[in-house]
């Protein structure tokens, strides 16, 4: 049965409209974010989005590196180059060998050209090179791959129609000690493989419509000082407190906890300010917190909701109990998402027991409590009526 997860973005601090995103160290830290025009009566309307691939690469690159640099003991690392130099071992009249050597010596120079290890030392011996890779990259490898790495990302075998390069794959796969897809890959999918969730764009939905500051910079040349004619460029700013609102969709119910997971990873990861959203520019700019199930969350007057808390649920997508103020939602989301997001009441006035007075005559009179019964009863027996008393409501002892 399919579930959907709400997850709301709420930003902390001013943040860029577009990326300069960078995928560096594996780490990809930025979150690009465009503008959905949303046309009505009263005009287009640019909404501030961040598009659901990169809401999941960031999600993936965070969950990536959070499983693969997971403490592993010394034995363990031990056991895991014995398992290699095993494998090395059997393979080692292949030419396979040489090429993955030469793939991993290729990887390790980059890595020391950008200062991520200190004195390399070139070498041919592959388990050496191995042990010097999972050194950076985490040595959990059984459980995540790096997507983004050529080397390194998971493959469905079986798309592979090159003999060699299915054969080079296998022993890579082998090396990092994966049997086959990697606890990642088998969640969002990978080349060949089909993700097990969906999610949808996440949609600056509080306050609606966003006004966006317009700052306009002037390019001054370093060498004479002068502002450079002709040179002004635009940057668009977000400011903080915009609610962005979406959805992952799970598909299989086997992975909920684990998408479940992956999102609290992310939501300490922005709680810790290790990631942002748009172009980072000077330090600070972007910072969020995530909101996830059972979190409760409030929307302003100005909000696509209504206004008030609402309490965050995973839940089947249906299309009764979704709270909807305006039109504006339908054209965003699904409907039936919306029932993942429960209207709090709160402060609403307690009536459990309320009383009816009905008189001989038949004239009802309603009492909210103890006092207004009691005066209604006085002022009945002062007129010398006769009358009888019906509660109403719910009683606790
Ligand atoms: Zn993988």
């Amino acid at each position: 049965m399919v579930k959907v997860i709400p997850v709301v973005i709420e930003l902390l601090s001013v943040t860029r409209v577009g990326s300069t995103g960078v995928y560096f160290d594996y780490s990809s830290a930025d979150i690009v974010t465009y503008k959905l025009p949303l046309s009505d009566s009263e005009g287009v309307y640019y909404i501030p989005a961040i598009p659901a691939t990169s809401f999941k690469g960031l999600l993936r690159s965070t969950y990536e590196k959070y499983l693969r640099r997971k403490e592993v003991s010394d034995q363990e690392k031990m056991n895991i180059l014995e398992s290699i130099k095993r494998e090395v071992n059997n393979n080692s009249s292949n030419e396979i060998v040489g090429k993955l050597t030469d793939e991993v010596k290729e990887e390790l120079l980059k890595y020391a050209s950008i200062g991520l290890i200190k004195d390399f030392k070139q070498s041919n011996d592959l388990v050496q090179l191995l042990r010097i890779y999972l050194e950076v990259t985490g040595w959990n490898s059984k459980e995540a791959c790096y997507v983004t790495s050529d080397l390194d990302q998971c493959v469905n075998l079986s798309i592979i129609e090159d003999e060699k390069v299915k054969k080079e794959r296998e022993l890579w796969q082998k090396l990092m000690g994966r049997d086959k897809i990697c606890k990642v890959c088998s969640v969002l999918g990978t080349s060949g493989v089909r993700g097990k969730v969906k999610f949808t764009d996440m949609i600056a939905v509080d306050p609606f419509p966003v006004f966006l500051e317009r700052t306009t910079h002037i390019s001054i040349n370093r060498l004479t000082g002068t502002a450079e004619k002709g040179k002004l460029f635009t940057e668009e700013i977000i400011p903080p407190g915009v609610k962005f609102l979406g959805f992952a969709v799970i598909l299989e119910d086997s992975v909920l906890d684990q998408v479940l997971d992956m999102l609290k990873v992310l939501k300490d990861k922005a709680d810790r300010g290790e990631v942002w959203i748009g172009g980072r520019g000077t330090s600070g700019y972007g910072t969020f917190k995530l909101y996830l199930p059972p979190e409760e969350i409030k929307f302003s007057t100005r909000s696509l909701l209504e206004e008030g808390l609402f309490k965050l649920k995973y839940d089947e997508p249906k299309r009764e109990g979704a709270v909807i103020k305006t039109e504006v939602i339908k054209r965003l989301f699904p409907i039936s998402f919306m029932s993942t997001l429960e209207k709090v009441t709160e402060g609403e006035p307690q009536h459990e027991v309320w009383y009816e007075v009905i008189t001989d005559d038949n004239q009802v009179i309603k009492t909210e409590n103890i006092e207004e019964l009691n005066k209604t009863i006085g002022e009945l027996e002062k007129a010398g009526k006769k009358y009888k008393i019906v509660s109403h409501g719910e009683y606790h002892l």
